[in-house]
């Protein structure tokens, strides 16, 4: 079966590539040029809102890069007989990401997450990563509205910038800001930063290999289940109505 470059899934283009090749390929070189890029690592929750919200559909769509991140969208890709090479977790491509950072001490910028774990977030990654620097960080719950905070992110020059607002608001917000920046990586990392803080453990490697991380958080987090029910919705209209 021929393997195609992107797989398309309910109009969102996934690109079809390991983590390894889309550090390698596109993410370093794009970072050593300071291109500016566009990541939605996208699950079936994120597709399922663009089909409920067309506004949010164009900000992914415009996305320089949509990653498969969830088993469900890699599991439809194969039902749909076009299957993506491999689920690219976001946290893991986050940490990727930062130890290249700490390779060539770029600058990273850390938005998002409570106050609390944003001050964590910043903790960890100096233990961490100590020789990438931390251009600044802020809490994520303020208005998509005010400028003040992109343009301070702008004046700390940063080459990352992670994006934890949870979705929507982290691709809203990268979209609507993005022109104003003149070069950065902006990633949505969703609940990465509670993750890489252990305030939100990540499943065991077990569960992941089964790949059950998203049960196990749905053990952990029970009131996530009106969210899980959209991956079930999700796999539903790939099964039964060929979407
Ligand atoms: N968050 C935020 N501002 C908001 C809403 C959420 O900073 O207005 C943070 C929240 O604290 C968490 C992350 O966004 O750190 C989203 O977490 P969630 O587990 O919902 O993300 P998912 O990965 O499921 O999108």
């Amino acid at each position: 079966m021929e393997l195609k470059k992107k797989v398309e899934m309910m109009d969102i283009a996934f690109l079809n590539t390991t983590k390894q090749a889309l550090l390698k390929d596109h993410l370093e070189p794009a970072l050593q040029k300071q291109e500016k890029t566009f990541i939605v690592t996208a699950n079936p929750e994120i597709v399922m809102k663009t089909r409920e919200d067309e506004e949010y559909k164009q900000i992914v769509q415009s996305a320089d890069y949509v990653i498969a991140d969830g088993i469900g969208i890699v599991k439809a890709s194969a039902i749909k007989k076009q299957p993506l090479q491999e689920r690219i977790p976001g946290f893991e491509l986050m940490v990727d990401l930062l130890d290249y950072a700490d390779e060539k001490g770029l600058r990273c910028y850390f938005l998002g997450a409570r106050e609390d774990v944003s001050e964590k977030t910043v903790q960890t990654v100096a233990k961490n990563f100590p020789d990438l620097v931390i251009a600044g960080h802020h809490h994520g719950f303020f208005d998509l509205d005010d400028e003040r905070i992109a343009a301070d992110i702008k004046r700390a020059q940063p080459d990352l910038i992670f994006v934890a607002l949870g979705l929507p608001r982290q691709e809203q917000w990268i979209a609507r800001y993005l022109d104003i920046f003149d070069k950065g990586l902006f990633m949505g990392v969703g609940g990465s930063f509670d993750t890489l803080t252990g305030e939100v453990p990540r499943a065991p490697k077990f569960w992941i290999d089964l790949n059950l991380e998203w049960f196990y958080r749905l053990l952990k987090q029970p009131f996530r289940w009106k969210r899980i029910l959209k991956v079930f919705t999700f796999m539903f209209l790939i099964l039964f109505k060929r979407e």
